[in-house]
């Protein structure tokens, strides 16, 4: 399998570290509102990937972190009149809704920057002894960049080109050594979130969380380490540097970054306030046809975000679940059981459609490609199955077309249609949950039904419904 790496920007054939297995990063959302489709689309893509190494065979190790403490956190914190831990709470909780409605599956492990500090400070206390980092007057720890002869490897930037002004913490900057240096660990303020230190007592830097989460759960060497391409410069660059000072070994062998998210052609992003919620998009159309309009196009392009393209994807998305509807309704009245042998090589000509989907995929996971893939298998499907077929036949096409459709993540099967006495069922066993504070439950019940599409709201009045 070929993957794009950013650190040599060539395809390369993928060898894991350990046979078999793959120990894959993906960096996560910064949690302060609900997340915008840009951010889904890192989420999509890599899932996608994963679920293709799986189908591969491969047991991946799939990490995903939360940043959990953050300047917006906070402000959204002070904004709201609570705390940052129930903001990031909320929104954690909320980002879990979406990505399973996007058919994302949950990381191997979701680690919360906020519950690894001890990790951090063990990190960056090794570079200040490795002569990488070093703590300025007001407790302040930056890193030392020129120190890290390699750095600029990853974004191909030369170091004397560089200048500061990183979307890093904005500390005063006078205290520096240097303007390249970045923020490893840096003071609190009034009223903000802290933790002690040996520096003083303060909070971690945006780079530093990711090192040593990765570190923890994959290990000092990982295979693949993912994100969108604003990550690259100054966020991947930042973390090579710590990790390779502090491992004294290479950090990640692929690294792999996503295309942005556009609207009108302009980036969407919170801070130009040009974006829509997954959550918004969610109550315009299924969230599959979200992620299949994410699919249809190479990960590595941008790709603009527009009503018209949401629909055309609807509409083939349609054709896919209709053949297979279909393909499921035959089988259910199917007059014979067993395949004939002339079905068997109908059957056996789809191979043809797993080998172009398995190398698409194989070739940079070029999704765009394995969805036409998809649609040949379709039109195939719609012209080769009829009433007169046996039943082993058509389950065969149909568990054919539903594997390469789960590998995209796009379920083929319809939702099950719940009726309404048993939402309203579920709702008064959920109420009862919460009286007897068994909010496991009551969480569990409330994911039920928003699997079947059902979203309740808690209001003055009691609970309501939809129908999402
Ligand atoms: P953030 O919460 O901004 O740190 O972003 C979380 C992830 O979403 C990162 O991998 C970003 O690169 C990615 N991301 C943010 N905005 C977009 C966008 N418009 N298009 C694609 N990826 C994005
Ligand atoms: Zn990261």
């Amino acid at each position: 399998m070929k993957i794009f790496n950013t650190l040599t920007r060539k395809k390369e054939e993928f060898q894991p570290i350990e046979e078999g297995k793959v120990r894959m990063y993906v960096c996560g959302p910064t949690v302060y509102n609900y997340i915008h489709i840009g951010n889904a689309r890192p989420m999509i893509i890599f899932d996608t990937f994963r679920r293709y190494l799986e189908y591969k065979g491969y047991e991946v190790n799939y990490v995903s972190n939360f940043t959990d403490v953050d300047d917006k956190i906070i402000k959204e914190a002070i904004e709201e009149g609570t705390t940052a831990e129930e903001v990031s709470r909320r929104f954690i909780a909320e980002c879990k809704k979406d990505m399973a409605d996007m058919n994302i599956k949950p990381a191997t492990t979701h680690p919360l920057a906020t519950e690894e500090i001890g990790g951090m400070i063990e990190m960056i206390q090794r570079l200040i002894d490795e002569g990488y980092a070093y703590a300025a007057a007001d407790g302040t720890v930056y890193y030392r960049t020129r120190k890290f002869a390699e750095y600029g490897k990853l974004s191909h930037k030369n170091i004397d080109d560089l200048e500061a002004g990183h979307r890093d913490i904005k500390v005063t900057g006078d205290l520096k050594e240097d303007p390249l240096d970045f923020v490893l660990w840096k003071p609190k303020k009034e009223g903000e979130p802290y933790w002690e230190s040996p520096w003083c007592e303060g909070r971690p830097g945006w780079h530093i969380e990711c090192s040593v989460m990765a570190k923890k759960y994959l290990g000092d060497t990982i295979d693949i380490h993912a994100g969108g391409e604003d990550l690259v410069f100054p966020h991947h660059e930042n973390e090579i540097a710590q990790s390779e000072a502090a491992n004294g070994v290479p950090f990640a062998h692929y690294w792999m970054h996503n295309g942005f998210l556009n609207i009108n052609n302009q980036k969407m992003s919170k801070s130009l306030g040009n974006f829509f919620t997954v959550r918004e998009i969610g109550e315009k159309y299924d969230l599959q046809v979200l992620r299949f309009f994410m699919l249809s196009a190479h990960y590595r392009t941008p790709l603009n975000f527009s009503a018209e393209l949401m629909d055309a994807a609807k509409n083939s998305l349609e054709r896919i679940l209709t053949a297979a509807d279909n393909l499921k309704h035959l089988g259910s009245v199917a007059k014979s059981e067993h395949m004939t042998e002339e079905e068997k090589a109908f059957f056996d000509a789809t191979e043809d459609f797993v080998r172009k989907f398995e190398a698409a995929m194989e070739d940079d996971a070029n999704t765009a490609d394995a969805v036409s893939a998809v649609f040949e298998l379709v039109k195939y499907a719609n012209s080769n199955a009829s009433s007169e077929n046996s039943k082993e036949y058509l389950e065969a096409l149909y568990d054919r077309l539903s594997t390469l459709c789960d590998v995209l993540g796009i379920t083929v099967a319809r939702k099950e249609e719940i009726l309404d006495a048993e939402i309203e069922n579920l709702i008064a066993e959920r109420q009862a949950a919460r009286k007897e504070k068994n909010f496991a439950r009551a969480d569990e019940i409330r994911d039920l039904l928003l699997e079947k599409g059902i979203v309740l709201e808690d209001t003055r009045e009691g609970v309501k419904w939809k129908r999402a």
